[in-house]
């Protein structure tokens, strides 16, 4: 498709050219270039900007979703609030809504202590408290705990070396640091990837060779005692062995203390996997003037983990899709294609809003035109994440352009813009996400200081002009996008 555009256009450039030797022709010659968006098209996405840039409307919904409903695990009663409230909230803006079930997992979390009950100069009587917080699927101990000595190990290599004798019957440390240094640079997301893979892999790893449990290292920056939960999976040619995240202190604290003789650790706990409960994919048509079966999605997840109350993950997310349609109304703007708003369910721990959506449209994924997901928090975007085509660039250079205005013209290409959208990238849907300022997000994600008041309301407002901008341009392009 992109290929054959460029050829008729190169044909156009050609032609023109050859008219205008000699003399004036007496009518001028088509545009020589594609036209990509109409001037009246530009014009609004300047207006889309402004107006997002001075609008609350994002502001309150991340308010409510946080402060009103709270946290938003999958199954819970505070989930199906969620998905209630933005299914009104969007009828309200005049939205198409429907609501797609979703079988989603329905995993509790219990209680969750630990202490050292042996180390090296520990005084007569006394044990010491250690924070943890069980990673989401963690299967429990038994209800009055497990105890036994603790082996610390920095990564698999580590593990593979001390064998079964060493590990067998231990409690495994995965002390594996997240790079500080790398998200204070604002590689947040990349010193994310190199450490989560100890999140999902390490407690299969090691009850492989008979460790009797997992604690990792938490997956995240900033060290103020918190410890980062987040989803484990286990492998199926191993046992299932309880799983938790311990603040990084406390993985410090044990790692100093092993080498110095034998840590004996008591793990409590308690969380229950029940039955897979019944949820939904919230989706909202602001429908097209010309092509409304051709959907752009604009997209944030609506549940959350349960230790925080889910504001930078991933509240603002859906909140800045909300704002996009709802500062679309404002203007009395109809977009050309269908502006779909998709509140999606269980990104945390099964993905199985965004895989049954893919499914359900795999037999029209023409019609899916484009999806954008906000999902890296609230903070300062600096342009745009694009995953598919290397044509998109061109396609995105006039939106671009727009937002450079707020500083937020940059566009770089990724492999996975968003977890929930990447079902349909895989389908060759292109895939687009702000590029947000990832330094300060991995401060807080999945721990219990994932609250409102670490959202900016300016740098929201930021977020929702992209999503706004972005998915109103794609509405309106006057040519497919290369898939
Ligand atoms: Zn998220």
């Amino acid at each position: 498709m992109w290929r054959a555009l460029c050829e008729h256009a190169i044909g156009a450039v050609v032609a023109a050219a050859t008219l205008s030797l000699g003399w004036a022709a007496p009518t001028p010659p088509p545009s020589p270039t594609p036209e990509l968006y109409s001037p009246q098209t530009v014009s609004e996405l300047k207006k889309l900007e402004h107006a997002a840039l001075t609008s609350d409307y994002g502001w309150r919904q991340v308010a409510h979703l946080a402060n009103n409903i709270g946290p938003r695990l999958s199954g819970s009663a505070q989930a199906q609030k969620a998905v209630e409230y933005v299914a009104v909230e969007l009828k309200a803006l005049g939205l198409e809504v429907q609501l797609e079930k979703v079988m989603v997992p329905h995993w509790v979390r219990g209680d969750e202590t630990a202490s050292l009950v042996q180390f090296p100069g520990q005084a007569p009587g006394t044990t010491q408290k250690v924070v943890l917080t069980a990673l989401g699927g963690s299967v429990a101990t038994p209800p009055d705990g497990l105890t036994a000595e603790v082996a610390v190990v920095r990564d698999f290599d580590e593990l593979k070396s001390l064998g079964k004798e060493k590990i067998g019957g231990r409690i495994v440390v995965f002390n594996y640091a997240f790079d500080r240094r790398m998200a204070e640079q604002g590689w947040g997301g990349e010193a994310y990837g190199e450490a989560v893979v100890y999140r999902s892999d390490a407690p299969s790893a090691a009850a492989r060779l008979g460790a009797v449990a997992v604690l990792i290292r938490s997956v995240g920056n900033a060290a103020y005692r918190l410890p980062h939960t987040g989803l484990t999976t286990y492998a199926a040619d191993a046992p299932k062995i309880p799983a938790a995240a311990l603040a990084e202190e406390d993985a410090d604290l044990i790692a100093a203390l092993v080498p110095q003789g034998a840590v004996r650790l008591h793990l409590v706990l308690t969380p229950k996997e029940l039955p897979d409960a019944v949820s939904y994919n919230v989706i909202a048509d602001l429908k097209g003037s010309e092509h409304p079966e051709q959907v752009v999605i604009v997209s944030g997840h609506l549940d959350s983990w349960d230790l925080g109350t889910g504001a930078i993950d991933d509240g603002a997310g859906v909140a800045v899709a909300m704002e996009a349609a709802h500062l679309v109304r404002q203007l009395g703007l109809r977009p050309r294609r269908t502006i779909r708003v998709i509140a999606w369910m269980n990104e945390e721990n099964g993905l199985r809003g965004g895989e049954t959506y893919a499914a359900e449209h795999a037999s029209d994924i023409g019609n899916q035109f484009a999806a954008i997901e906000t999902d890296g928090g609230a903070g300062h975007p600096l342009g745009i994440y694009i995953a598919g085509q290397p044509g998109l660039r061109t396609i995105l250079q006039p939106i671009a352009n727009v937002l450079r205005d707020s500083g937020a013209g940059l566009l770089d290409f990724r492999d996975e813009v968003g977890a929930d959208i990447d079902p349909l990238a895989k389908l060759g849907v292109p895939n687009f996400s702000p590029i947000q300022d990832s330094r300060f997000y991995f401060n807080y994600h999945h721990t219990a200081a994932d609250t409102l008041d670490k959202i900016d309301r300016h740098e929201l407002a930021e977020n929702a002009a992209i999503n706004a901008v972005l998915s109103y341009g794609l509405a309106n392009l006057e040519q497919p996008l290369p898939q």
